[in-house]
């Protein structure tokens, strides 16, 4: 068949053998020119979505862009995402660049867990000023490469508005992450007495709540939960209008998306940690209001910082962990969802002991982090402008993350010589200072109006594609070997 296939092409093409496809009297198949453009090639009966395409003998070559995926996904099933529910575990590869999926694919293939190939939050979108479809294409042309057919899911990160459901439901994601953070109230811990109760009468619901709370014993597994009056002040005072946010986002998604879908609820953006109980409140609040959950990220103890493994006490972390997988079990079941995912290795083995297989974990910058590994070694020069340019960018882009970043731990990049700048890749500091920066890096224009970095970035992972992949298959696999079993 790949024979078949290069017959037609012109001298130079190359095909992706994993990606070709017969369906009824068509033939599809994934190619690169010389100049490592890549077409989607079909021959046969043409289908009439297909847009743009160059006729070359028996077949049409049709540019890569988005409606093309959606309309191929009509005729290839498997490029289609689908909701992931609860049965086993879950892995999300963000990827900012849209170049990252064929890698991410080779990663996850034999592994037992399933993936979510598309995944960007509202936040990601603004700062690379992509658009949901966008993101989607990408995930599904980087299926139809690897000839991927298991069934993957999209996640639409960090929801908080009903615009920001409104622009991703028609796309067609299966999952949907809710971040009521901005009704999370972070003071409560800290709160007066006096003030506390005054917060907590000012919550319309709060003779009710006390019924339902006040004298009850909540049993979940092994566990058993009662709030003290003060514990259930502060976990009302602090989660009352987030959960009532989320309930409404919920409506809104059940109310626009046909059939099922998973629903995530992620309070892990917030600087207080969620503890059991207050974990315990929310689910039962929130499927009194019948929302039904996939996954809860709570805020954890410790510190998960961008890019670099996880801070603080490991045995507090595990007993939490177990807290939340007994309510997660009990009352779901649903999955623990752990943010800030990637290169947390000190704490993967312990996901696994407690949650078992009813975890998601989520990862998206470590793989522009690769892509940068992969410059660093190519190409030396036009590395060290980009790590200097983020530096610059520091201070600024900072502002939106909680990191501990120390800047003056790091080498200076002037007196690194070329060979050992991918080492900068293997510090943490200098690691973070990159993750927060690719916003700037891929959108930042010269004074024509060209990119400064994004069309030479883009251009050497296109030449290097291969190594790129290479690098994200070692990379995730330090992720997923501890997560999942190899098949
Ligand atoms: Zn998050």
């Amino acid at each position: 068949m790949i024979d078949e296939i290069k017959k037609c092409l012109p001298s130079g093409y190359h095909v992706y053998e994993r990606s070709i496809q017969k369906a009824g009297k068509k033939t599809f198949a994934m190619v690169e020119n010389p100049k490592h453009e890549k077409f989607l090639y079909v021959s046969g009966e043409q289908p009439s979505e297909l847009q743009k395409g160059k006729r070359i003998d028996k077949g049409v070559l049709y540019p890569l862009i988005s409606e093309n995926a959606f309309a191929l996904s009509q005729y290839l099933s498997y490029l289609k995402p689908r909701p992931l529910g609860v049965n086993g575990p879950s892995f999300g590869f963000g990827d900012r660049l849209g170049v990252a999926t064929p890698g991410h694919v080779r990663s996850v293939r034999s592994r037992s867990i399933t993936p979510v190939f598309a995944q960007q939050s509202i936040r990601e979108l603004k700062r690379t000023k992509r658009v949901p479809e966008e993101v989607m294409a990408s995930a599904m042309w980087g299926v139809f490469q690897e000839g991927y057919k298991k069934g993957f899911g999209a996640d639409a990160d960090h929801l908080k508005t009903p615009e920001d459901v409104e622009k991703v439901v028609p796309v067609g994601f299966t999952m949907f992450t809710c971040d009521p953070s901005d009704y999370v109230n972070g003071r409560a811990a800290t709160m007066s007495s006096e003030e506390l109760k005054r917060e907590f009468e000012d919550i319309e619901d709060h003779t009710g709540i006390v019924n339902r709370y006040g004298d009850r014993k909540f049993k979940a597994g092994r566990l058993q939960l009662e709030f003290s009056e003060k514990e259930l002040m502060r976990a009302v005072v602090k989660y009352y209008r987030a959960i009532k946010h989320a309930e409404k986002m919920y409506q809104i998604i059940e109310s626009r998306v046909k059939g099922e879908f998973d629903f995530e609820l992620s309070i892990d953006e917030t600087d207080e940690p969620t503890t059991p109980k207050q974990h315990l409140f929310i689910i039962n609040e929130l499927k009194d209001a019948g929302v039904k959950i996939t996954g809860i990220a709570p805020r954890f103890v410790g510190d998960f910082q961008k890019a670099i493994d996880y801070i603080g006490d490991l045995d507090e972390f595990a007993r939490q962990l177990e807290a939340h997988v007994e309510i997660a079990q009990t009352f779901g079941p649903y999955k623990i969802s752990v943010h800030s995912g990637s290169d947390k290795f000190s704490i993967y083995p312990l996901i696994k002991k407690y949650c078992g297989t009813l975890f998601h974990v989520k990862t998206a910058g470590t793989s522009y982090l690769e892509a940068l590994r992969l410059i660093a070694g190519i190409e030396p020069e036009f590395f060290s402008r980009i790590f200097r340019f983020s530096l610059e960018r520091f201070e600024e882009e900072r502002r939106s993350y909680a990191m501990t970043t120390d800047i003056s731990k790091i080498p200076n990049v002037d007196e690194l010589p070329g060979e050992r700048l991918p080492e900068l890749l293997e510090q943490n500091d200098a690691r973070q200072v990159l993750h927060v920066a690719y916003g700037s890096v891929l959108t930042t224009k010269n004074e024509n109006g060209d990119y400064t970095f994004k069309d030479e970035l883009m251009r050497i992972l296109k030449e290097h594609e291969e190594e790129y992949e290479e690098l994200l298959v070692k990379h995730f696999a330090r992720h997923l070997a501890p997560l999942s079993i190899s098949l």
